[in-house]
């Protein structure tokens, strides 16, 4: 068989019952001496010692094929899952190149097959496999919920399962409504959903508690903030009229486009727990609008204030990441 023919051995499906392909390397080796028959026959042609170790279920029913040294021809495995599930397995359990590739490629169909594959057959380092390329998914791509419910459904490490419920806390892209079918979604118990409730409620809560405009001692300690009195400039009695002092922070002096700031950021924290949303342009633009309006505070510079809602921004992000997922 060419390389060519071989490579869409593994493209092309073909019927079952069908005479099985062989699979492209380096599943094809002529020395192997397991054969993994896929429910769609592709064989995949591999090596007893590399099954054994990585599963305890491949150790146990390859025990009966006697001694290592008198296995002349090759055993054949048939499997329930198919080649693609396969071909992946392998890959990430033989010593070869590429599998950072394969963390980065592997899509998010693929990982259910995989962990039902990695939990049937217990092999650990699959599973391991899978949870990484799932937590590093998690921030690229809105599949967050998905990934949660895998988390749940297959006891990944509970960092994981955090930062997943944290991403799906993020609004769907263009404010769309969410999709009608979530994958794995559907098989994610009443337990691990009511989990996501409370997390994401007391993620909120840790959100909202974050009292950013109280006198801040830290605030002296950013260079590039320097002090609060960048926003304390004396106002006259006709100027504090068109922009008067806060109600929330008057103690410090702010402005009032300061308490409508926080409003609005409350606001959008109670919706989606995260220091992204306090510091996006559409939530800046009002305060820098208002100050631009008045004939002191129009001298501040902008970027004091993207400063200071950077830095409102990280210790919101701290406090929520602080919240532990229950077990
Ligand atoms: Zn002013």
């Amino acid at each position: 068989m060419s390389s060519e023919s071989m490579a869409e051995a593994t493209e092309l499906k073909t019927e079952p019952g069908t005479i099985p392909t062989t699979a492209s390397p380096p599943f094809d080796a002529l020395d192997a001496d397991l054969i993994i028959r896929t429910s769609d026959k592709v064989d995949f042609h591999v090596y007893k010692l590399i099954l054994r170790e990585a599963s305890p279920v491949f150790r146990d029913m390859l025990a009966f094929s006697g001694p290592s040294g008198d296995e002349a021809s090759q055993r054949v495995v048939d499997v329930t899952e198919d080649r693609d599930v396969w071909n992946h397995i392998l890959r990430i359990l033989y010593p070869i190149a590429g599998r950072n590739d394969l963390a980065t490629t592997l899509t998010h169909e693929a990982y259910s097959p995989l962990l039902r594959a990695a939990n049937k057959y217990d092999m650990a380092a699959v599973r391991e496999f899978v949870a990484r390329a799932v937590k590093d998914s998690i921030e690229s791509q809105s599949k967050a919920l998905q990934c949660y419910a895998l988390a749940c459904g297959y006891a990944f490490p509970r960092d994981v399962a955090e930062a997943a419920a944290r991403a799906s806390f993020r609004s769907w892209p263009g404010d769309r409504p969410p999709p009608r079918f979530v994958p794995d979604v559907p098989c994610m118990t009443l337990s691990a959903y009511n989990r996501l409730l409370r997390y994401r409620m007391a993620c909120i809560q840790a959100a909202i508690d974050v009292n950013y405009f109280k006198p801040f001692p830290s605030w002296d300690k950013k260079p590039k903030l320097r002090r609060l009195d960048v926003f304390q400039l004396p106002h006259s009695q006709e100027e504090d009229k068109t922009c008067p002092q806060s109600q929330m922070h008057s103690a410090i002096r702010l402005r009032y486009y300061f308490d409508d700031y926080f409003k609005r950021s409350q606001d959008a924290l109670r919706i989606e727990p995260s220091g992204v949303v306090v510091a996006t342009a559409s939530m800046l633009a009002p305060m820098l609008r208002a100050a631009e309006r008045c004939t002191q505070c129009r001298k501040i510079d902008s970027e004091a204030f993207i400063l200071l809602a950077n830095d409102y921004s990280s210790k919101i992000e701290n406090a929520v990441r602080a919240i532990r997922l229950e077990e």
